[in-house]
């Protein structure tokens, strides 16, 4: 158990929360560490200020913090049919962007300031201004297809499913040919970002392909125009 084996980790991660958060109080029942009670923020985003409270429950993997914690909202201020993940935990952002954002500080401040309360905020500010502060990714498959179009800066999806496929079937060499049609080798091109992608941990790159391909599956069956070349790609796998 993360809290018993890094335990100055743990009491720092604590103190912590009682400096800036004191209404969160840690629960630790049968070994698992949660996080709960209310969350009062003041945050603002190009000047538009927003104040506002949310009962949350914060759950703690097991192997935090290589992971990521997932989040609840528990007072029902938030309704299902937003941003929110099946088992109703909060969709904060795509999971590879979740992941990352978190790993490069992974500590309970960085997750609650940075992820968990700029999904509040926008959830505040689009109640109370009737629009959103800023722009977001889709929610489900559209969304991850937004992300990694972003994140890769490709505009096609065979061009996605191609490096996605390369890094999944750690089939990387830096002398191929870029899929992405530069005509650069892959060290000269997305390499570096495909070799990002190759480092995350567990298999979230792997659910992402399949809720992908699944996503074109059902439109290419709607026939909304999803070319046979990415077909092809997508059905390689998954
Ligand atoms: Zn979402
Ligand atoms: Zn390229």
């Amino acid at each position: 158990m993360w809290h018993v084996q890094d335990s100055d980790f743990f009491e720092k991660e604590k103190e912590s929360i009682l400096t800036m958060y004191p209404k969160l109080e840690y629960i630790i029942e049968d070994g698992l560490v949660n996080l709960s009670g209310e969350l009062d923020f003041n945050a603002s985003f190009e000047n538009q200020e927003v104040f506002d409270t949310y009962l949350i429950l914060i759950v703690f993997p097991k192997d935090y913090p290589d992971t990521v914690p997932e989040s609840f909202e528990i007072g029902n201020k938030i309704p299902d049919n937003y941003h929110k993940n099946k088992d109703k935990s909060l969709c904060i952002a795509p999971p590879v962007d979740l992941s990352m954002k978190f790993s490069s500080n992974p500590c309970i401040l960085n997750y609650i300031n940075n992820l968990l309360i700029p999904y509040l905020y926008r959830y505040s500010f689009l109640q109370k201004y009737g629009k959103a502060p800023f722009e977001e990714y889709s929610h489900g498959a559209l969304g991850l297809i937004e992300y990694y179009f972003e994140f890769l800066r490709v505009d096609s999806i065979p061009s996605l499913g191609k490096m996605l496929l390369i890094v999944l079937e750690n089939k990387y060499r830096g002398h191929l040919p870029c899929p992405c049609g530069s005509n650069k080798k892959l060290r000269h091109c997305h390499g570096s970002k495909l070799k990002i992608l190759s480092g995350l941990q567990g298999q979230q790159l792997q659910f992402d392909f399949i809720n992908i391909s699944r996503y074109l599956e059902e439109n290419i069956k709607k026939d909304k125009g999803v070319n046979d070349e990415s077909k092809r790609i997508i059905y390689n796998k998954g």
